[in-house]
């Protein structure tokens, strides 16, 4: 499934809430520094020029659209927001692929700042990001920018890593994202998709006892704000996955909510 547009939505996200979505990277093809096992995107595809939208395209973008909601809005809700009978909660950076490989990112984070205090003062901006651009400085400034800044780790153990997310990059390890996820210090949301599969003859399950192990010790080195566990909820490209069952979630999350974390389970 590709998002055939910049914007997209306003939709009832089951994490987010009312969501208006922000795709950054070409609407015909997905562009990322991963290639997970259960993107809903599908698989990674060559893509010779790949067509992003332009910083001053993505501003007009959301003006015209948050302007519209805006002047479309019961005047009577104190100038909320309102679509789908609800105040627009966030702002929602995610789309084809990893929004912060495009290279306007940080002019674009600043924009829709401004926009959001014009016309929609409480909704939160998100960026849904694999990390992997961490290492640039205009990333981590742009990310600090925005209210929830939501990133992934599907398995604290590298070789497990590289079999979900595939990064681009095949020399990736846990330890250089747990480096980069550090940089926040505690002050985001940590993303993980818990799934069980098997890929070219391996098996696929970042839910057995090491690999829980494992991850719990990074919750404890990172101690996010938030945690967040989902599972696949829509067609994978790669389709032996299978979705962990509601209670397993609930007893992965257990653990962490006796420490006071908070746990969102998405199942
Ligand atoms: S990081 Fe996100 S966009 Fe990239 S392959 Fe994984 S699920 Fe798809």
């Amino acid at each position: 499934m590709l998002f055939p547009s910049i914007l997209y939505g306003p939709i009832h996200s089951r994490r987010l809430g009312v969501s208006l979505g922000v795709n950054l990277m070409p609407t015909n093809a997905k562009l990322c520094t991963f290639d997970c096992v259960y993107c809903e995107c599908g698989w990674n595809q060559p893509v010779s020029h790949p067509q992003l939208p332009t910083r001053e395209q993505v501003r007009d973008a959301l003006n015209s659209q948050l302007s519209y909601m805006s002047s479309a809005s019961d005047r009577s809700s104190a100038c909320e927001i309102r679509t789908l009978n609800s105040p627009l909660d966030v702002i929602t950076f995610s789309g084809n692929g990893e929004p912060t490989l495009h290279p306007d990112f940080l002019g674009i984070i600043q924009d829709t700042c401004a926009l959001r205090d014009q016309y929609c003062p409480k909704a939160k901006i998100s960026v849904l990001s694999n990390s992997t651009q961490l290492f640039r400085e205009d990333i981590v400034e742009a990310l600090r920018l925005c209210d929830n800044r939501i990133l992934k780790l599907d398995s604290a153990i590298t070789s497990t890593m590289r079999l979900i997310d595939k990064p681009v990059n095949p020399s990736l390890t846990v330890e250089q994202i747990l480096e980069r996820l550090s940089l926040f210090d505690g002050d985001f949301t940590l993303q993980t998709c818990f799934l069980t599969g098997e890929y070219e003859g391996e098996l696929i399950d970042n839910t057995t006892p090491e690999e829980l192990a494992a991850w719990y010790h990074a919750v404890d080195y990172l101690h996010p704000k938030q945690v967040m566990i989902y599972v696949i909820d829509r067609a994978t490209p790669l389709k032996t996955l299978s979705k962990i069952p509601l209670d397993k979630m609930n007893e992965i999350a257990a653990p962490l909510r006796e420490k006071g974390i908070d746990v969102i389970v998405s199942a």
